[in-house]
């Protein structure tokens, strides 16, 4: 296998589009301008920023963050059609994805057509997005579950028609990354000239892994969108896709990870949708440590039980009091909360620490933390 971590992978951040997308949310014009910031102040290297065949409302936005003079490419998605092309045009904008159905199941079931017109389809409106100088990404909605020589025929097509890379979209989540490994080296095989961007989503809770799987497979372009908004199940996460990238398989890809928690919170609260405690990558509590050999290891040096550290993406360390706590995490956490207490107090305080933990079925806060102390020092006093 090729050395991964020389491998140039770039991040087309598509949260404005089809994070969007996602049943029930709604971006205004200033958040929209707000997350194409932050993206773009963490290096993200392109941002897929909406729809302008949707109308004026989507257009003006679209054109407001054209104006912001971004370092991020902006590109927008249109059907194969020539007036969704010009639409993007009139925004300003330089790169369009240009999507056409590729399956048997959606070219006959959903657009009644044939694969020759798909054929000609995207020979017209990519002819007509490279005389207007456009940089262009043809995507393959369904290709997953597309014929493959029909895919690598498109390919062809769309490479000696001037298109800048091919978007290999799992439309419906429902890869395996080992197929989806086998699938893009095919395709990176049989059409070397062209670009591949994987477009992934987590109906099975694979997006991540099949984001991976197909730069593995020799994709150069992954999708992906911030806390894995999306439709369904969502896409791809930022986050994951990036430290994923980075911890696993030793590519950098040049974004400034220490932002990830800040545009993640940026974006659950523009979106509505509060990110879990527990989101991998982002949630607050995922550098939490509470059982007593954990603590132990992570005080005693944190790489023992941190893949990376909390700082590498923005976020802190927690020890937390609870009913799996031992000495060394009791210390820690009255130290958290100024009070200084021996090894031998902290194993006094063990017993009560657990019960208490039972009672609230959670871990106990400085208050709680406070009063067994006081009964501790009280008890002690009347000895
Ligand atoms: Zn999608």
């Amino acid at each position: 296998m090729s050395d991964l971590s020389k491998t140039a992978v770039f991040i087309g951040d598509t949260t404005l589009r089809d994070g969007e997308q996602t049943a029930g949310v709604v971006f205004s014009a200033k958040e929209k301008i707000s997350i194409a910031r932050h993206l773009d102040a963490m290096g993200v290297h392109e941002l897929e920023c909406g729809i302008p065949a949707m109308g004026r409302e989507e257009r003006s936005s679209i054109r407001a963050l054209v104006d912001l003079g971004l370092s991020a490419r902006l590109i927008t998605w249109n059907r194969a059609l020539i007036p969704d092309i010009e639409a993007s045009i009139s925004c300003g904008i330089t790169a369009v994805d240009i999507s056409l159905s590729v399956s048997d199941i959606m070219i006959e079931n959903k657009i009644n057509k044939s694969r020759d017109w798909v054929r000609e389809q995207l020979k017209r409106a990519l002819g007509f997005a490279k005389e207007h100088g456009l940089y262009v990404c043809v995507g393959g909605e369904d290709a997953s579950r597309a014929d493959s020589e029909f895919l690598i025929d498109l390919m062809r097509i769309a490479r000696e028609n001037g298109a800048d890379r091919f978007r290999f979209c799992d439309t419906l989540g429902i890869l395996d990354p080992f197929t989806m490994f086998e699938k893009v080296g095919a395709l990176t095989a049989a059409v070397p000239e062209l670009d591949i961007e994987v477009h992934t989503h987590n109906d099975l809770g694979l997006a991540t892994a099949n984001a991976l799987a197909g730069v593995k497979g020799g994709a150069r372009y992954i999708s992906t969108t911030v806390n894995g908004l999306g439709e369904r199940a969502g896409n791809a996460a930022l986050e994951e896709v990036v430290m994923a990238l980075k911890v696993a398989c030793g590519i950098d890809v040049g974004i400034d990870t220490r932002r990830l928690a800040a545009v993640s919170r940026l974006v659950g609260q523009a979106s509505n949708r509060t990110v879990p405690a527990w989101k991998a990558v982002v949630g607050e509590k995922v550098f939490s440590h509470e059982s007593g050999l954990h603590t132990d290891g992570v005080l005693k040096n944190p790489s023992n039980y941190e893949g990376f550290p909390p700082e590498e993406v923005g976020l802190t360390r927690h020890i937390v009091a609870g009913k799996h706590s031992g000495t060394n995490g009791i210390v820690e956490s009255y130290r958290q909360i100024g009070i200084p207490v021996s090894r031998e107090e902290a194993q006094q305080l063990i017993s009560k620490v657990r019960s208490t933990a039972q009672r609230l079925k959670g871990p106990l806060g400085p208050k709680e933390l406070m009063s067994l102390h006081q009964r501790m020092t009280l008890s002690l006093a009347a000895a």
